[in-house]
């Protein structure tokens, strides 16, 4: 079957459906093709084939949404950006040679503190009496505040900030 897009000798446009173009060539020929709303048997087809036509329309709105979609692409809508963390917390990307020192840092912290008792808050009460020979001498480790550290060294009492590991802290 074959839509045509007609037109009558009083310009009324109307579609018709004809079993092949031939068909409709023999149908018009012979009378058989009338208007549908003038009667009209002068009937020819449309200067315009809806075939062309729709499908220009068609290719020019595949092309708009094409570039509409393409500009979408390009521009993503606010919605679809990854959402950005309340609290960002420094971060750094380890290569290869910081993770490995990362680990010596883990070790080191290790040696340190393995032989050591943990005096935790009073460490430079401990540190202190330890220097002035209040206490005998032993390793200690524990929590000083930069103040207290900075105070102890002053005295001469030898002090190491120990390293700390990110995922130690909480
Ligand atoms: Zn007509």
């Amino acid at each position: 079957m074959i839509k045509y897009s007609l037109v009558c000798d009083n310009d009324h446009e109307f579609e018709s459906w004809f079993p092949g173009a031939e068909a409709y060539e023999t149908q018009a020929r012979r009378g058989f093709v009338e208007c549908p709303v003038c009667q009209s048997k002068k009937v020819s087809k449309a200067l315009m084939a809806p075939a062309v036509s729709t499908s220009r329309r068609r290719s020019s709105m595949r092309a708009a949404e094409a570039s509409e979609a393409m500009a979408a692409a390009a521009a993503p809508s606010p919605t679809a950006s990854p959402p950005v963390p309340a609290a960002p917390a420094p971060m750094a990307l380890l290569d290869d040679k910081q993770r490995e020192m990362r680990a010596m840092i883990r070790e080191l912290h290790q040696k340190l503190t393995e032989n050591s008792t943990d005096v935790g808050e009073n460490f430079a009460t401990e540190a202190r009496a330890m220097h002035d020979g209040d206490t005998p001498t032993r390793s200690i480790h524990g929590k000083a505040s930069f103040a207290e550290a900075r105070a102890l060294a002053e005295e001469g009492i030898p002090v190491l900030p120990l390293p700390s590991l990110p995922d130690e802290r909480n």
